[in-house]
C-alpha cells in the first residue's frame, strides 16, 4: 500500500546528487520537496489555462477561476471546513498569523487585553503579536513546558484572566516535535469563552487534521510545507470569527463597491483577497493535497512514526548525543547536539556528505532561551525519506564525531 520506492520516484530532486553524493534531505520541516504531479499541474495551468480570476467573461479567465475555487474546495475539504467561505488563501502561515493579528487586536482588543502564546512559538507566531502588543497595550502570557518539552496544562489554565481574548499555539513545535493537545487546550479556551488559533505548519503535513473535530476557531498553514508550491497558504477560520474582522489589505477582489465616499466589501472569503490571487499557486497546493490524500494521511502519519522512532534510536546510540524534545506525542522531528561540536559544524560537514539538516535556532529563540542552548541540528522527517537514509545520517555524524 504504501510503496515508498513509487513515491520516491515521484519526486524528481531526490535522484540528485550533492557533492558527489546521493541527497539525503532531512529538511522537510523547513520546506517540502515537490512531486511531479504539483509541478505539471503548476506548468500546465501556465501553458493552457492562464488568465486572471474572478473578472473575467471570457472562457480562460471562467476557466482559471474554477480552477482557483476547485482548489479552495479542495482546502476545505482537506480540513473538514463547513464551508469554502472559511478558507481564506494568504502567501502562507506567517501571512495567515499577520492578517489574523492585525485584525483581530484592531478591533476586538482592548488596552490591557492578553493573548496566551507558548514558550515553543515560531517566531512567526510570536513577532506578530508583540508588533500589535506594542500598538494596542497588549500583553502576551506565555505558558511554559516542562523539560520533555511538554506544556504545562495547569499553568495554561492559570493563565487564563477576564482580560484573556485569545490563544496561539502551535500544533506541532517546529523544533522539539512536540505534538501539542490543541483538542483540549481549545476546549479549556472556550470553557472561559476564548477562541483558539492553531499553527498547523508542521502538523498539516504529517497527520490528518480535522478542524471541526478539533473545533479550532483558527488554523493557518502553508503550502509549500505539504508538498505544494511555496507563495501559497492558508487562513482558517469560523465564519462568526471571520465576518467580525474587518478587512486586512484593500484592493481589488475585496470591495463589493467603491466610491471616494463609501466603500463597502465584498463577502467571505475575499474580503480577506486583495488583489490578483496566487491562483496558479492554489492549483498547486489542491494537487498536493491530492496526492497526499491519495497516500493516506493516517498512512503517512504511520509510516513516519515508524521513521522517527528508528531515528530516535539509532540516534542515542550515539556517544554525546543529546536529544531535545522527548514529548509522549511526537511528530516527525528531531532536534540534537553532539558533545561538543558546534551546530553550524556539524550541519555544514553532513553538507559535505550529501545530507541536508537544519542549524540554528529555528526561528525560535525564546525556545532556545528556555533550553539554555543557542542552537540545534534538526532532522525532519518526510513522507519520502527512509531508513537507509537515517542509517547514511547516523553514519555521518559519527564521521563528524570522530574528526573531533
Ligand atoms: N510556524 C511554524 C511552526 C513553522 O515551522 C514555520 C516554518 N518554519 C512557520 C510557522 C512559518 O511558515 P512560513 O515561513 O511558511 O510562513
Amino acid at each position: 500500500m504504501y510503496d515508498i520506492n513509487q513515491i520516491r520516484a515521484d519526486f524528481p530532486i531526490l535522484e540528485r546528487t550533492v557533492y558527489g553524493k546521493p541527497l539525503v534531505y532531512l529538511d522537510n520541516g523547513a520546506t517540502t520537496q515537490k512531486p511531479r504531479c504539483v509541478v505539471e499541474a503548476i506548468t500546465n495551468e501556465y501553458y493552457n489555462t492562464n488568465a486572471n480570476v474572478h473578472r473575467g467573461v471570457h472562457f480562460l479567465s471562467q476557466q482559471a477561476t474554477e480552477l482557483h475555487e476547485a482548489s479552495r474546495e479542495t482546502v476545505r475539504k482537506f480540513i473538514n471546513a463547513r464551508s469554502t467561505a472559511e478558507i481564506v488563501f494568504t502567501r502562507g502561515t506567517t501571512e495567515s498569523i499577520n492578517l489574523l493579528a492585525t485584525t483581530f487586536c484592531q478591533s476586538l482588543m482592548e488596552e490591557d487585553d492578553e493573548v496566551i502564546i507558548s514558550v515553543m512559538e515560531h517566531h512567526s507566531n510570536i513577532v506578530p503579536w508583540q508588533l500589535q502588543a506594542r500598538l494596542w497595550g497588549i500583553t502576551l502570557r506565555v505558558i511554559p513546558m516542562n523539560d520533555r518539552g511538554e506544556l504545562l496544562l495547569d499553568e495554561y489554565e492559570k493563565l487564563f484572566s477576564p482580560r484573556t481574548k485569545l490563544v496561539c499555539v502551535t500544533h506541532v513545535s517546529n523544533v522539539l516535535g512536540t505534538v501539542n493537545p490543541v483538542k483540549q487546550m481549545i476546549a479549556t479556551a472556550h470553557a472561559h469563552g476564548v477562541p483558539v488559533l492553531v499553527d498547523g505548519a508542521q502538523s498539516i503535513p504529517h497527520m490528518r487534521v480535522d478542524v471541526r473535530e478539533l473545533d479550532a476557531d483558527f488554523y493557518v498553514f502553508s503550502g509549500h510545507k505539504v508538498y505544494g508550491p511555496t507563495g501559497v497558504g492558508v487562513l482558517y477560520g469560523k465564519e462568526n470569527w471571520l465576518d467580525r474582522l474587518p478587512p486586512y489589505q484593500g484592493g481589488g477582489e475585496m470591495i463589493q463597491h467603491v466610491s471616494f465616499e463609501k466603500t463597502t466589501f465584498n463577502e467571505l472569503p475575499f474580503k480577506f483577497e486583495a488583489g490578483t490571487p496566487d491562483y496558479i499557486g492554489t492549483t498547486g497546493l489542491a494537487r498536493a493535497l491530492d496526492y497526499v490524500s491519495a497516500l493516506g494521511m493516517d498512512n503517512i502519519a504511520a509510516y513516519e512514526h515508524e521513521l522517527t522512532t528508528y531515528a530516535t534510536r539509532r540516534l542515542k546510540e550515539i556517544p554525546g548525543m543529546r536529544l531535545f524534545g522527548e514529548s509522549e506525542q511526537k511528530g516527525s522531528v528531531i532536534s540534537f547536539l553532539v558533545g561538543q561540536i558546534h551546530p553550524f559544524d556539524l550541519g555544514t560537514l553532513l553538507d559535505r556528505l550529501g545530507i541536508a539538516v537544519r542549524t540554528g535556532h529555528h526561528c525560535a529563540q525564546p525556545l532556545m532561551t528556555r533550553l539554555g542552548i543557542e542552537g540545534t541540528v534538526r532532522a525532519s522527517f518526510g513522507l519520502y525519506n527512509t531508513k537507509e537514509e537515517i542509517d547514511v545520517l547516523v553514519a555521518g555524524i559519527e564521521r563528524v564525531r570522530k574528526m573531533f
